[in-house]
């Protein structure tokens, strides 16, 4: 709901003045003049997170890209807060594209949940006690920032054809390429890419007239969001009720984004009326059962939604690939939506850059499909879990529910089941011939050189498309054999400790060598979206390699 629908209760309950985002112009793109149907290596559509995050990537690669998008600004219609909460992967790849200093300082850091049943507090975690990363575990952002930061930064590399105002009509698959029609203020015109990448959305118009069945369904739980400031102290940390006495016992979950507004979302009843809920009147007698009769409060934003889920069978149909919402849809518990799709894009990034500069052979893009739809099946379980834990559809689940609620209230192990969203994570990938002990993500761990200068795990890896191999207390002879083997490969090889004549980490306390399971002797090779690869416990220039054609399907 938008300002304009809630003028009549404009004198009960004041409204904030309506976010000023910026807006990019429309410029004619050359296609247009010259007639000709140009190609391009590498064409996106949609501007959403995940789109941003990929030209922003391949930028960073110093790849170029066009990115196509019918708007011509961020956000859902400049109001809503949409996705909030980005995940300590998500912000890692942020310190990569150097935007996390101003994710971090525009946004709301925090590690600490609580959930609550009825006004009993029934299991709380901090999510920093683990924390080996630079990057905190959450920090909270409405989007249209991430996208607007995204966006900045794409500008300033300089290497995106950002097209605004330029709606994808319709693509015909070749068997080398894609070709796109698109619609402009200033006309149609055409252009082929070798590679077509679907970042529209939930809705792809793409998907659609691929005729590609993306199993969705709807639920039928209703939510209420209202963005709001108020003057009542609160901690930073994520509150969630499964049954809260100031919403007729039904969910709300409490979190606080940038700018002082706190994202409040309210389940309502299956059957309610979304117009009616979402009227200022009775929004705001909900924050008033919840905060007190006298809380005073501005809203930002009121809306309604319902969420659905979709999963497509493959992510990509001949040279088109899909990432992001048009692959995948979630319930929003746990937010793994947004973070899904912008770690797509980072998995994508990689191999696109190193597939387009001729390093890598296709099959190396192939493996995007089979890794991320690994990971959005995954986070689809996860997130139904949830969904039927916050609306259980049947007399069992209702029963189990209750049960865990009740034994929850007494016993701590039935605490953890108490379930109003597991928070997003970096997923792990199966073993494949590329990944053959199966992919897990390493954390920006904070480093040492070995001349006292800090840096971290994502700065080594760097702007270029490149393996990291980190190699503990390695011999010199060793060191200089995997150099002549591995000359002209895409990989830099640091060394932990020793005096191996490679740019070397410190590690005097051994906390780096506990963190990745090594002894001397041992190489972690890692990919450049920090995934490791391979553990040679033993290695030498001919495993490296070997493990090195793996990781980039060369053999
Ligand atoms: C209530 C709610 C809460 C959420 N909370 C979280 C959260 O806390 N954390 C999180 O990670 N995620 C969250 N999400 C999910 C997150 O908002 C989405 O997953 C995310 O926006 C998907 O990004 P995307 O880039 O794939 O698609 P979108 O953001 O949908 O972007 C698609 C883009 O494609 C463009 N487009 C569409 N069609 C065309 C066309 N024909 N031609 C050209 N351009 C086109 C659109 O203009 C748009 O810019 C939440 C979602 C909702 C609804």
């Amino acid at each position: 709901m938008g300002r304009a629908a809630v003028s009549a209760a404009a004198e009960t309950f004041r409204f904030a003045p309506p976010y000023e985002l910026p807006r990019w112009e429309f410029k004619a793109p050359p296609e247009l003049a010259s007639g000709k149907t140009e190609r391009h290596p590498i064409v996106i559509v949609g501007a959403g997170p995940a789109g941003l995050t990929l030209a922003c990537d391949l930028a960073r690669r110093g790849v170029r890209a066009v990115l196509i998008d019918e708007d011509d600004t961020v956000g859902v219609r400049g109001a809503s807060s949409r996705g909030i909460c980005y995940a300590q992967k998500t912000l890692e790849i942020f310190e990569r594209l150097g935007i996390y200093e101003r994710i971090a300082d525009k946004g709301i850091t925090w590690s600490f949940g609580r959930t609550f049943s009825g006004e009993t507090e029934v299991y709380n975690f901090n999510l920093a006690a683990q924390n080996a990363s630079r990057q905190p575990p959450f920090i909270n952002l409405q989007q249209f920032y991430v996208e607007w930061f995204l966006v900045d930064r794409i500008v300033e590399l300089g290497l995106t054809d950002l097209r605004w105002k330029s709606r994808v009509t319709r693509i015909d698959a070749q068997a080398d390429g894609v070709k796109v029609d698109i619609e402009t203020p200033a006309g149609h015109y055409t252009i082929e890419a070798d590679h077509l990448i679907d970042a529209s959305g939930a809705n792809s118009p793409i998907r659609r007239q691929l005729g590609l069945d993306a199993h969705a369904s709807h639920s039928t739980d209703r939510w209420c969001i209202s963005d709001v400031r108020f003057k009542k102290p609160l901690p930073v940390e994520r509150w969630t009720w499964v049954d809260a006495p100031f919403n007729e016992g039904r969910s709300v979950w409490q979190h606080l984004m940038a700018d002082g507004v706190w994202r409040m979302d309210y389940q309502m009843a299956p059957d309610c009326d979304p117009d009616a809920v979402s009227h200022p009147d009775v929004a705001g007698a909900r924050l008033r059962a919840q905060l007190g009769p006298d809380v005073e409060f501005e809203f930002v934003w009121i809306g309604p939604y319902q969420y659905r889920h979709h999963l497509l069978n493959e992510f990509r149909a001949g040279r088109t690939i899909f990432i992001g919402d048009s692959a995948h849809v979630v319930s929003p518990f746990g937010a793994r939506g947004g973070n899904t799709g912008i770690q797509d894009a980072a998995n994508l990034g990689w191999k696109l850059a190193l597939a387009v500069q001729r390093q890598a052979p296709p099959a190396l893009v192939d493996s995007y499909a089979g890794e991320r739809r690994h990971a959005a099946a995954e986070n689809l379980l996860v997130t139904r879990r949830t969904a039927r834990f916050l609306a259980p559809r049947s007399e069992a689940e209702h029963t189990l529910r209750r049960a865990v609620l009740q034994l929850a209230e007494h016993f701590a192990f039935a605490r953890p089941l108490v379930n109003t969203g597991r928070m997003s994570v970096a997923n792990d990938y199966p073993p494949s011939p590329m990944l053959p002990e199966g992919g897990r993500s390493v954390p920006n761990l904070p480093l040492t050189l070995a001349d006292g200068r800090a840096t971290t795990l994502m700065q080594l890896l760097g702007a270029d498309t490149r393996c990291l191999g980190l190699w503990f207390a390695p011999s010199r002879e060793a060191v200089d054999a995997a150099k002549r083997e591995l000359k002209g490969q895409p990989i830099d090889l640091i060394a932990v400790g020793g005096g191996s004549g490679l740019p070397t980490l410190r590690d005097a306390d051994g906390r780096l060598a506990r963190q990745l399971d090594a002894v001397p002797g041992t190489l972690v090779l890692l990919r450049p979206d920090a995934y490791r690869a391979a553990t040679l416990r033993a290695a030498d220039a001919a495993s490296i390699a070997a493990a090195l054609s793996s990781a980039l399907a060369l053999a």
